[in-house]
């Protein structure tokens, strides 16, 4: 580890073995064969500065291999820890559920690279631009710039990174005047959303900036980078897979899995929870009249309608056809009441206009309403008593609302 500490690139560094080789195995070669000749002095004529230059000769060669082996040693183990260390930084990066865990990971890692003197993080957690800024700086240090994030040059310019011998290479001027010696490099990380973070780091040393360190600083964002590309593709592709094409609410295979945890939910936290399942009414006679394309675009204007009406905790489901499930966590039987006849009436009062301009007349719905845990004690139950809850709305002459529980002995399914 010494030996990498040693400033200068490999070159320079067997410059200097050989120097301190030469310092050590002159003099003791000297003495040595001083010794040599005291010991094994055979008298008169024995030459004796051949000796002294044989010897000085040989401990030199042994100073300079040992040297040499040593130094091999040193790199094969700082290269066995920093593989053991990426391996490490790699499997915790694809555990990573979320972009901000793989920006902790990245800065958490980065911060223990034997050189750094201390980093700072300047990153998006993917949340909305301004509220998902974030600013991490390691071991409680002030940090070297006093940057604000959108006026660093590296956010506005295509520059790869910067790299600062401070003093000598020209610096950034918003780097702070305490750091007076040292170097720094800060490295950009361009997310999915082509939003820039940056990683900086400093050492009190220059080596920072050899090509080895550079590689390995490289090497922790480009994977980083990787696996916040992919993160938001596999969250892409997942919310695609679980959302209805045509009214971009959640579809069946979403609602089934989420209705589970939030009855589980429900049952732990000792909260009711309704669901409403909601059925246009009629909705055949619009694509006969109108077109299958028009019947499209009213069932786009009617989830927007049911949507408005509805909270931000609720969630909205397509089931099928014109068939909607709506789940209202932590909502009894009447609240759920007045939010049905709340989406009722919007639905009954909103003028309906076709893409081209043409007005059509108003639609109506009707809405089934069951409730967790007093009309049913699973998922499957709370489908069905809310789908035959519609089924008597319909019966009952269609855009109202019906709650399960009042006279359903007549209905052809049952429990
Ligand atoms: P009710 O009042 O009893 O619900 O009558 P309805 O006509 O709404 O009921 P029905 O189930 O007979 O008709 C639903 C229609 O919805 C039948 C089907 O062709 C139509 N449909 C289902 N999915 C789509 C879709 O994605 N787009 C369009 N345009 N129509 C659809
Ligand atoms: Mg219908």
């Amino acid at each position: 580890m010494l030996w990498r500490k040693l400033p200068g690139e490999s070159g320079i560094r067997y410059l200097l073995l050989s120097v301190v080789s030469i310092l050590f195995g002159l003099p003791l070669g000297y003495y040595a064969s001083q010794l040599a000749a005291h010991f094994g002095n055979t008298g008169a004529g024995s030459p004796n500065s051949i000796y002294t230059m044989a010897f000085m000769v040989l401990i030199f060669i042994i100073l300079f291999l040992t040297g040499i082996i040593a130094q091999k040693a040193a790199e094969e183990h700082a290269r066995l820890f920093e593989l053991k260390s990426f391996k490490e930084y790699a499997d915790a990066l694809h555990q990573a559920t979320s972009e901000s865990e793989v920006y902790n990971i990245l800065f958490a890692y980065i911060g223990r690279m034997p050189l750094i003197r201390h980093a700072a993080l300047y990153y998006y957690s993917g949340k909305p631009l301004d509220e998902g800024f974030c600013q991490k700086i390691t071991k409680g240090k002030a940090p070297l710039c006093s940057m604000p994030h959108k006026a660093c040059p590296l956010i506005q310019s295509e520059t790869k990174r910067m790299e600062v011998r401070i003093g000598k290479s020209s610096s950034c001027r918003h780097q702070l005047p305490a750091y007076k010696s040292g170097s720094y490099v800060c490295i950009p990380i361009i997310d999915a959303g082509h939003r820039k973070s940056i990683l900086q780091v400093y050492s009190t040393d220059e080596s920072l900036l050899d090509r080895v360190n550079i590689s390995n600083l490289k090497f922790y964002t480009d994977i980083a980078r990787a696996v916040i590309h992919s993160r938001r593709a596999i969250h892409a592709l997942s919310r695609k897979a679980s959302t209805d094409k045509l009214t971009k609410v959640y579809n069946r295979s979403f609602l089934e899995p989420y209705l589970e945890n939030q009855i589980e939910a429900a049952s732990l936290s000792n909260q009711p929870l309704s669901a409403m399942t909601i059925d246009i009414d009629h909705f055949k006679r619009i694509n006969d009249t109108y077109g299958h394309s028009a019947g499209d675009h009213v069932l786009v204007l009617f989830t927007d309608l049911v949507l408005k009406c509805i909270r931000k905790t609720d969630l909205l489901a397509r089931y099928g056809g014109d068939e909607f499930i709506a789940v209202l966590p932590s909502t009894d039987t009447e609240t759920a009441q007045v939010i049905a006849e709340r989406i009722r009436q919007a639905v009954a009062s909103a003028p309906i206009a076709l893409p081209d301009g043409m007005e059509i007349p108003s639609i109506s719905c009707s809405i089934g309403i069951s409730t967790y845990p007093f009309h049913c004690s699973s998922m499957d139950e709370l489908l069905k008593t809310s789908d035959m809850t519609l089924y008597k709305a319909k019966q009952a002459g269609r855009n109202c609302v019906r709650i399960y529980g009042s006279d359903l002995s007549h209905l052809p399914t049952g429990l």
